[in-house]
């Protein structure tokens, strides 16, 4: 058990595609119990395996509140299966630090994934929850998109990034999300 170091947003790990697990090895489960560590120890609500430097298809979730506890997840070679509807989510990143940000996220989604035993499973949180949000956050990490990319203030945001001395938003990344927008327009 061990606390890794978290890489900061300007490392291109960050933004480099994640391989697929073969095999849920003794080696892979060692590295889910330190990503656990390092979560926690940095009280986040997920950390993704590119944010300590392993370009591997794994993330870590534990979404409890002081209200509502909720079980520690680990998800292996995670799929979206199905997405639809449109939120905004108010979110912060570990490779952020001090940076909390609006970002467009889908209200619903299913995904399948493995557990740290390599046993498939298929996950629909209640719509726009944490849960729901944050697995779109990691699952996203693992594709080498970073939160900034789904920006809804984006001058808002190239400001609070120079304010904490991280790099600016890469236009060329920026998502095209007409579906999302199309919803949120329609919402408000
Ligand atoms: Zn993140």
């Amino acid at each position: 058990m061990s606390v890794l170091k978290i890489v900061k947003y300007g490392d291109p790990v960050l933004r480099e595609p994640t391989k697929e697990i073969p095999k849920v090895s003794a080696k892979i489960q060692k590295l889910v119990h330190d990503m656990f560590d390092t979560m926690y120890a940095n009280n986040g609500v997920g950390l993704a395996a590119p944010q300590v430097g392993e370009s591997k298809r794994i993330f870590v979730l534990d979404c409890s509140t002081e209200e509502e506890p909720m079980p520690k997840m680990v998800f292996i070679n995670p799929v979206l299966i199905k997405k639809e509807g449109a939120m905004v989510s108010w979110e912060g990143c570990l490779s952020f630090p001090n940076v909390f940000i609006d970002v467009k996220r889908y209200s619903e989604i299913t995904i399948r994934a493995k557990d740290i035993k390599g046993k498939v499973f298929t996950l629909t949180p209640e719509p726009k929850t944490l849960l729901c949000r944050a697995i779109q956050h990691e699952l996203d990490h693992l594709n080498g998109i970073l939160f900034v990319d789904h920006v809804v203030d984006r001058f808002g945001t190239e400001a609070l990034l120079k304010e904490n001395a991280l790099p600016p938003i890469d236009p060329v990344k920026i998502l095209s999300e007409p579906d999302i927008d199309q919803i949120l327009q329609c919402s408000i």
